[in-house]
């Protein structure tokens, strides 16, 4: 590599034997002399990688070329090479930052001069630059938003920048000295940890979201970065972490996330979600083959609301409707805004999907919630809406045409008047669904209380005294309403739920008879309706025995109603059980008596006390001569039996002076009463009282039907 030279030099001889001096030292010399300041001036311009300087000159000095040297702050080795400069000036000249002499006659030494100063001028540059990068490194340490931290290889904190300090609230002197497992969150399983180490040890770098704590406790996401350095030999010597804090980004993330699948007005989850979350809840139950059912709500009449009463009252009717429907599902469900004024509902809980029954009961209470007035902004507003309910699997099998099939049976819903559901499913028939809710009603009703009873006086046709109530089981169920026994006993029968509410009837009844006896009021007889798989099941005679023990009723006190075709089916069982019974000091009539097949024989082996004669012979007494035979044979067969007869239904004053004419000796119907609850028949006997002073007669309180 060529050398460039500036030599300071009035003898162009001596110049020229310097040059050759190093050419023989296998230099490859170009150069230039100057003698005058000016010229030494311009020589600097083209940059020499060396100056070599006479000391005397006639018209300049080394001295003065040594100052301007450093004055222009220019680091380029300067050798003097003089006749004789005496060695204080010399020691002086490298004071002043010379960086050798040789003298003119011992020029051996030149060559070597120069290589030195050569080399040692490499490494001033090389260790300025370092410097300068160690500078820039500390400056980006310092100053950068990201916070760093550098570990030993036993991932000893060594040092820590300040973005550090500002992220995790740790100063870099508590950070010091300690493993960065100090920062951690706990929200990590131990082997995401493994899984962090085991990358950094295998690619010499980890990177990824991780959750640390701060020192004020809170838990913040930072993305991070780990490297591993390793010396020459290739063992490591430190770990250098930089991470930033990412809550900001995060939290716009999960804003963005909401306001994409929210409904920005009510906050309700916008269709998109809602699809979302029907096609994962099929996902999951198609495995599980369940019914799912949503529904699909549309507010009646919004628009008119809208444009009447203006967007901003509509916006408010809109916050009140989700909130009244919102308080309707469960925790669980998904309520959703699915367009402008309509909604959907997602049923759902913790065990899965809800089915058809949730959805009608659901429907029926969104329809209540909504009915009721709402105010607002001064205005009292009744809206209604239209439900239209699909089913999975019959009605669609994917999420789009679920809805699709919930939004067609809401517009058969609006068709048919408004403010109603209707299911999509064709054979849902409204028999069936009604079927539907009971069932899974009535699954609990004991259990929640909803069974009260009624009770129905018998009367002494002779005399008018009571002689017994009937026990008549009603369910009050929230929706529903008050449901007759026709409506659900047999569907109790069917879904094996009968006992339950059998034993609850017998044990009400015959508490209730207690408590009256105790008040002193005289209910001579109560009676309880059997069931036919009651009968059927043994444990009835235990069942009967344990609760007469309970109410401490005496013989006599309490009936049991079984009807004709209860006892064809097994006649010598049924015999046995009522035998148990009637040993308990049970009575027994045989309830709807003359629609059923019983053979005469075999009810002459029965322990019975009375037949009930059915209300359809009594309602037709007078009318047809034909029913009018049947009652009288009947009460003939029951004299011949030697039992009591009971007509039911009788509803009319004629009807019962038919019967007192023919003897029979108990009447039960509308004409004395209707089945009342205890506290009302209560009232009723107290006022009787008062005006006649005497023991509870039966007021009559159908006077209309009287002529
Ligand atoms: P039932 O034992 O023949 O009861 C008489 C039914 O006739 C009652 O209907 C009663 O309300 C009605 N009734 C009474 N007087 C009149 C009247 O003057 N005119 C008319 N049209 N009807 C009258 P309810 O309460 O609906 O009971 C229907 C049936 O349900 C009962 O018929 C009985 O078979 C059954 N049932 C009622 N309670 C129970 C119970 O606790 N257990 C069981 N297994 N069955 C019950
Ligand atoms: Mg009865
Ligand atoms: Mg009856």
């Amino acid at each position: 590599m060529p050398l460039n030279l500036l030599i300071i030099e009035d003898l162009p001889h001596d110049a020229e034997l310097m040059a050759l001096r190093l050419e023989e030292e296998g230099l490859e010399p170009q150069w230039q002399r100057v003698q005058t300041e000016a010229d030494y001036l311009a020589g600097l311009e083209s940059h020499p990688d060396l100056i070599l300087c006479d000391w005397h000159l006639p018209r300049f000095s080394g001295q003065q070329a040594l100052e301007l040297l450093k004055e222009r702050g220019l680091d380029i080795p300067f050798i003097i090479v003089s006749g004789g400069i005496g060695e204080e000036a010399a020691i002086d000249a490298l004071r002043r930052g010379a960086s050798d002499y040789v003298l003119k006659d011992h020029p051996v030494r030149l060559g070597e001069a120069v290589r030195q100063a050569l080399e040692q001028r490499r490494l001033r540059c090389e260790h300025a630059q370092v410097q300068e990068r160690l500078r820039l490194a500390e400056r980006a340490f310092q100053n950068t938003a990201e916070g760093i931290m550098v570990t030993d290889a036993n991932a000893s904190i060594l040092s820590a920048n300040p973005a550090f300090e500002l992220v995790t609230g740790y100063s870099a002197e508590e950070a010091l000295g300690r493993n960065p497992r100090f920062l951690q969150s706990g929200r990590h399983p131990p082997a995401f940890y493994r899984g962090m180490w085991t990358t950094l040890m295998e690619a010499g770098h980890w990177r990824g979201e991780i959750w640390n704590r701060r020192k004020n406790g809170e838990v913040y996401p930072q993305w991070l970065t780990i490297s591993v350095v390793r010396d020459g030999a290739g063992r490591i010597t430190h770990f250098v972490g930089v991470f930033s804090d990412i809550s900001n980004i995060k939290q716009a993330q999960e804003q963005i996330n909401f306001l994409a699948h929210h409904d920005a007005l009510t906050r309700l989850p916008n269709r998109t979600l809602f699809r979302d979350r029907l096609a994962h809840t099929l996902a999951q139950d198609r495995q599980r083959q369940k019914t799912v059912a949503i529904l699909f709500v549309d507010l009646d009449r919004f628009k008119t609301v809208n444009d009447t009463l203006g967007h901003r009252l509509g916006d408010d009717l809109l916050l009140e409707v989700s909130r009244r429907m919102r308080e309707a599902v469960r925790v669980g469900d998904t309520l959703a805004r699915v367009g402008g004024d309509e909604f959907a509902l997602l049923l759902e809980d913790d065990a899965g999907a809800r089915d058809a029954a949730d959805a009608v009961t659901l429907a029926r209470k969104l329809l209540k919630l909504l009915a009721s007035p709402m105010s607002i902004s001064g205005h009292q507003l009744v809206v209604t809406a239209s439900i239209g309910i699909g089913l999975y699997p019959d009605d669609g099998g994917d999420s789009d045409t679920l809805i699709g099939r919930a939004e067609r049976a809401m517009y058969e819903a609006k068709q048919q008047g408004r403010n109603n559901f209707q299911f999509f499913t064709q054979s849902l028939t409204a028999g069936a669904f009604e079927r539907l809710v009971m069932e899974n009603a009535l699954r609990n009703a004991v259990e929640r209380d909803e069974l009260v009873l009624h009770y129905q006086p018998q009367v002494e046709l002779a005399s008018g005294r009571l002689a017994g109530l009937e026990a008549l089981v009603r369910w009050q169920h929230p929706e529903l309403g008050l449901v007759t026994p026709g409506r659900f006993i047999g569907l109790a029968e069917e879904i094996g739920v009968i006992a339950d509410i059998g034993a609850w009837v017998l044990r009400s009844a015959c508490r209730q008879l207690a408590v009256w006896d105790a008040q002193g009021v005289q209910v001579p007889r109560v009676s309880v309706n059997l069931s036919v798989r009651q009968i059927d099941r043994e444990g009835l005679v235990a069942l009967v025995a344990e609760t007469i023990g309970e109410s401490r009723l005496a013989s006599g006190r309490l009936e049991l109603e079984v009807t004709e075709s209860m006892l064809i089916g097994d006649p010598e069982h049924s015999r046995s059980i009522l035998i148990g019974l009637k040993e308990l000091g049970a009575e027994l009539a045989v309830d709807d008596f003359g629609t059923g097949y019983s053979s005469l024989a075999y009810l002459k082996l029965l322990p019975l006390d009375r037949l009930k004669i059915d209300q359809s012979f009594v309602r037709d007494i007078s009318r047809d001569k034909n029913d009018e035979a049947i009652v009288r044979a009947i009460i003939a067969l029951a004299d011949n039996l030697g039992l009591e007869t009971v007509a039911e239904g009788v509803e009319q004053i004629h009807q019962a002076d038919f019967l007192k004419r023919e003897g029979c000796g108990l009447a039960q119907g509308y004409l004395y009463s209707r089945p009342l609850p205890a506290a009302e028949l209560e009232a009723q006997w107290e006022e009787e009282q008062a005006h006649v002073g005497s023991a509870p007669r039966v007021q009559r309180i159908d006077s209309s039907s009287r002529h």
